[in-house]
């Protein structure tokens, strides 16, 4: 059995007023993550890293912030495509983890609902994808209300 890990990160900055959309998830927020697409950063992660993991390059190369066929999409769409590129090349994800780092919205009573969304657009078991949130305490930009940011590890398999 072939067992590739792949990892993606993304920043994004907040806009007040901006939808506040993560892992799929409308998230109560006054402030909401600026991009060319709905700016879903777990799903932008998660895309980098089942790309990197199956050496296809990575989310920009595939859905060009220039192209407007892109703009406004929702990310889980973008996810369920790389779910589709990855598993046309013989891949399936073993698990991915995903770590959120910002001050504000709190994300932890959210989790439960991404994992669940996540899981159905993904087309996996809701024990195959984490996600866990983080503050900077305070400093950098996330820590002065500049922006969020996220990574994510996937481990993709095939026989
Ligand atoms: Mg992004």
């Amino acid at each position: 059995m072939k067992i590739r890990v792949g990892q993606g990160y993304d920043v994004h900055q907040w806009v007040a007023g901006r939808p506040c959309r993560l892992g799929g998830i409308l998230i109560p927020s006054d402030h909401g993550p600026l991009g060319h697409s709905d700016a879903d950063l777990v799903c932008h992660v998660l895309c980098d890293a089942l790309l990197g993991a199956a050496n296809m390059r990575n989310i920009g190369f595939h859905f060009s912030d220039k192209d407007p066929a892109w703009k406004g999409v929702a990310s889980t769409v973008l996810l369920q495509k790389v779910m589709e590129m990855i598993r046309k090349d013989g891949w399936e994800l073993g698990n991915a983890d995903v770590t959120v780092i910002l001050d504000q919205p709190k994300l932890n009573v959210h989790i439960p609902s991404m994992k669940e969304n996540l899981a159905q657009v993904m087309g996996i078991e809701e024990s195959q994808i984490s996600i866990k949130a983080t503050t900077s305490e305070g400093m950098g930009f996330v820590g002065r209300g500049e922006g969020i940011s996220a990574m994510a590890v996937a481990l993709i398999q095939k026989d």
